[in-house]
């Protein structure tokens, strides 16, 4: 089914009409594109397209969603379009989808430059000046598509042809463009080399232009304070740092070593000695990056857990984790794969009062305590695993739970991480697939029957414990059946 949410986007991305049955989007576009197509949004939503890899496939199908292939009728319509509607210097804008948060900007080779170096050493400053004053205000991904003509050998044919590069991330720390902008050009000349040395004597006719596709981006990073949900705050397991900048990794991570009354108030943090090498994280912090925190500073690793609101579950006593009915779980990440001998453990929740766009870091100083009522019903202290959450408490004739999740562990790397959630309250399970069982070529059934007799020897014994009565062998039967 098309969603109430999927036609909004559809109709901000054509500002034109629009018509849809059950599976697909039929858009009609008045610029350049002639005749329905069928876009492909039905299945996303929002903050699928971005919060994670379709953001990209949507960057690189801003344009190719129009175009199809360079060669192709289409593609060399939308191309001789792009030309024509082109007759300024420098980048356009020419297609703006999603409200604004995908453009696309063309710039012709109106100077007939002849080789692709010359052009793009020319679009270059340009480039750089589009994107710093984009960046400035979001984090964008963008790519690069080269378009140009090839004389085909002996023939008169004239072939189109394009060359893209991957969505790339930028963001406002990314001070370097030029170092950037070059190694997105070396692809661009290699893709292109390829192709020429494919065909035997291909040799470049025009340089057309340069596309530029730009969308904004929204990393799941952490940010400014965010107040933890009342129920996970009732663990006091956390410290949740009250900063007003987007640095809450940093200080989650100091918030290890503050040794004060109240550790979340950021005047410990401020003035305080950082101990750990930050130099390579750009702000807010996304998860992927953590690793690179890890590389920077040895001896170090980092776990990152998440929340999860989930039906009630039948592990019990958690009136006090319920929002309407609901309950909130912590789920694993990032989960490093070795514990190091200076490690965290970090939550990253988001805001429920801003659509869930914030999200903010945590440290976790006291993990069992904080995922205890997950796993059992009591308060025992608990040696658990982090990485699928099994807890172990001390058992008389057991070795210490310690002992116990070691040796747990050293099989549990072996799987990926993964928090248990319990069935849910009144739910139940019901073997139906009788049909996928195998009958057994012999079933035996068998019967043992013996005596009562009194016990005389024992009647005289002081223990509390008195045997009575003795049971006597009387016979044994065994039915076999096919
Ligand atoms: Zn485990």
């Amino acid at each position: 089914m098309i969603s109430e949410q999927n036609r909004q986007i559809a109709s901000v991305i054509t500002h034109t009409s629009n018509y849809y049955d059950n599976e697909h989007l039929y858009v009609h576009s008045t610029s350049n594109y002639q005749g329905p197509s069928i876009v492909s949004l039905n299945k996303r939503k929002h903050e699928d397209i971005w919060g994670g890899e379709l953001g990209d496939q949507i960057c690189l199908e801003a344009d190719s969603a129009l175009t199809s292939t360079a060669s192709s009728t289409a593609g060399r319509r939308t191309k001789k379009q792009r030309l024509e509607e082109v007759k300024t210097e420098g980048f356009q804008l020419i297609q703006s989808a999603f409200g604004g948060m995908i453009k696309n900007y063309y710039k012709k080779n109106l100077t007939l430059l002849p080789h692709y170096q010359l052009f793009l050493d020319e679009a270059k400053p340009e480039i750089i000046k589009l994107l710093t004053e984009l960046i400035s205000k979001d984090s964008i991904k963008f790519n690069l598509k080269l378009e140009g003509a090839y004389k085909i050998p002996h023939t008169s044919v004239i072939e189109n042809r394009s060359f893209k590069t991957a969505a790339r991330t930028l963001c406002m720390a990314d001070n370097d463009l030029h170092a950037i902008l070059e190694e997105e050009f070396n692809k661009l000349m290699h893709e292109e080399e390829v192709y020429t040395s494919k065909g035997s004597g291909f040799s470049i006719d025009s340089v057309n232009g340069l596309l530029l596709s730009v969308y904004r981006y929204k990393p799941i990073g952490g940010s400014s304070y965010i107040k933890l949900p009342d129920s996970i705050e009732a663990h006091k397991a956390i410290i949740n740092v009250k900063n007003n900048d987007e640095m809450c990794f940093k200080y989650s991570i100091m918030a290890k070593y503050v040794d004060a009354p109240n550790p979340s108030r950021i005047s410990h943090y401020l003035n305080a000695p950082e101990n750990y090498d930050f130099s390579e994280l750009n702000y807010p912090v996304e998860v992927k990056d953590v690793k690179k925190f890890e590389k920077r500073n040895p001896g170090v690793s980092v776990n990152v857990y998440g929340l999860k609101m989930c039906e009630p579950t039948c592990n019990v006593d958690k009136i006090h984790n319920r929002k309407n009915n609901k309950e909130y779980i912590v789920v694993p990440y990032k989960i490093c794969d070795q514990e190091l001998n200076d490690h965290f453990d970090l939550l990253l929740f988001n805001d429920e009062s801003t659509n869930g766009d914030k999200y903010h870091y945590a440290y976790i100083k006291n993990f069992s305590r904080l995922v205890r009522s997950q796993i059992i019903n009591h308060r025992a202290t608990m040696a658990i695993c982090k990485r699928c959450f099994k807890g172990y408490i001390d058992e008389p004739n057991k070795p210490d739970k310690a002992v116990r999740l070691a040796e747990h562990k050293r099989q549990c790397v072996l799987n990926k991480p993964v928090a248990p959630i319990m069935p849910t309250v009144g739910s139940s399970l019901r073997f139906q697939n009788w049909g996928n069982t195998h009958k057994h070529d012999v079933v035996i059934y068998a019967d043992f029957e013996a005596m009562l007799v009194k016990n005389t020897d024992d009647l005289a014994a002081t223990s509390s414990e008195k045997k009575l009565l003795l049971h006597i062998t009387m016979n044994l039967c065994h039915l076999f059946t096919r």
